[in-house]
């Protein structure tokens, strides 16, 4: 099989688990290219980032040892976001597929077989979904099913329980390329690029040793940042709340009016509450149209690709997936 895989795994003062996991990842890859799912040129993506502890020369002891692993060494911390990105566009110079994992062995290597023949039957995304919960507390368990919830409410496009281990095609790579936003949100960014995709179930398993950078407070900015770097609908919200409470504010008028001349009323009071009416109503109506403005700014600011062409009836799937493609790099020593 010619199917080139690289594996993209940040990692983020990960001197505890790198050992550990280095070996699993590499006992992986080597079943899938024994059984034939992918090529011998396919490899281990190490994304260095930042680490304050010894993780990157573990990165680079392991890519003199065995040619099946690579790393790059990102210039300080950006977050585990962006260490995923730096992975992926690295490796779609090389690789047809690529496959993100955490690198605490927390999800399922072994779904990894299954990822890879759902490419084989025509997926190019394979989002692997957390079929069970059973390893986190109920706290984790409830704030995570609200946070998928809440973002799918409030527009983010998201796969219910699916982080970031996920199957990426060379070719969904360089359409999700165009997508020149600094605010990432990946999990929310490869659905808007489209292509066929899939989901595949696997079980989520305790870190194997270390510790998690994503606290509670980390998981709260990781949702805002998911809902206002997808989508603008919390500003649509206050254009139709403006809407409501202009409408609102016409009947608080008109029913003044019609108290006064009913004569049930102090002197000044229909005044007043017609102004404070009016004013409610037509602030927050201006609010919700600037709203809807910024919004098409901040959509226009994103520079985000207008379509994608998956296919054409002139050239072949396969002539379509084709792009060129370097050479794999050779071991580092
Ligand atoms: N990570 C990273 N940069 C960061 C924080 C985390 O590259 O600033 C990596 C980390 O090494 C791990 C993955 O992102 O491979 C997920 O982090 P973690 O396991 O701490 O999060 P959790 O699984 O607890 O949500
Ligand atoms: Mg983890």
């Amino acid at each position: 099989m010619n199917t080139v895989l690289w594996i993209v795994v940040p990692c983020y003062n990960e001197e505890e688990v790198l050992p550990v996991t280095s070996r699993l990842f590499r006992e992986e890859l080597r079943k899938l290219v024994r059984e034939g799912r992918v090529s011998e040129d396919s490899r281990i993506l190490f994304v260095n980032d930042g680490s304050r502890d010894r993780t990157w020369e573990i990165i680079q002891e392991l890519a003199k040892k065995d040619p099946c692993f690579v790393g790059i060494c990102q210039s300080r911390n950006r977050g585990h976001q962006n260490a995923v990105l730096a992975g992926l566009m690295e490796a779609k110079e090389y690789a047809d597929i690529t496959i993100s994992i955490d690198c605490d062995g927390q999800d399922d290597i072994a779904a990894m077989e299954k990822m890879v023949d759902a490419y084989h039957e025509g997926s190019e995304i394979v989002y692997g979904v957390r079929s069970s919960r059973k390893s986190d507390t109920f706290f984790k368990r409830a704030t995570a099913r609200g946070f998928y919830r809440f973002l799918n409410r409030m527009g983010a496009e998201v796969v219910y329980d699916h982080a970031d281990y996920r199957l990426v095609s060379r070719r969904v790579l360089n359409a999700f390329a165009d997508y020149r936003e600094v605010n990432l949100f990946l999990r929310g960014m490869f659905p808007l690029v489209g292509f066929r995709s899939t989901c595949v179930s696997y079980e989520r398993h305790e870190r194997m040793a270390g510790k998690s950078h994503y606290p509670l407070s980390k998981m709260l900015v990781l949702a805002l940042e998911g809902i206002t770097s997808t989508s603008i609908r919390p500003l649509h919200l206050i254009a139709a709340v403006g809407i409501l409470v202009s409408l609102l504010g016409l009947a608080g008028i008109i029913w003044a009016v019609v108290v006064h001349f009913l004569g049930q009323t102090i002197a000044g009071w229909t005044s007043l509450l017609c102004v404070s009416c009016f004013l409610g109503g037509i602030q927050l109506l201006a609010v919700g149209i600037l709203g809807e403005y910024i919004g098409k700014t901040y959509m226009e600011a994103k520079g985000r690709p207008r379509y994608i062409i998956s296919e054409r009836t002139y050239r072949t799937e396969e002539e379509e997936k084709e792009k060129p493609k370097r050479k794999p790099p050779k071991s580092a020593s």
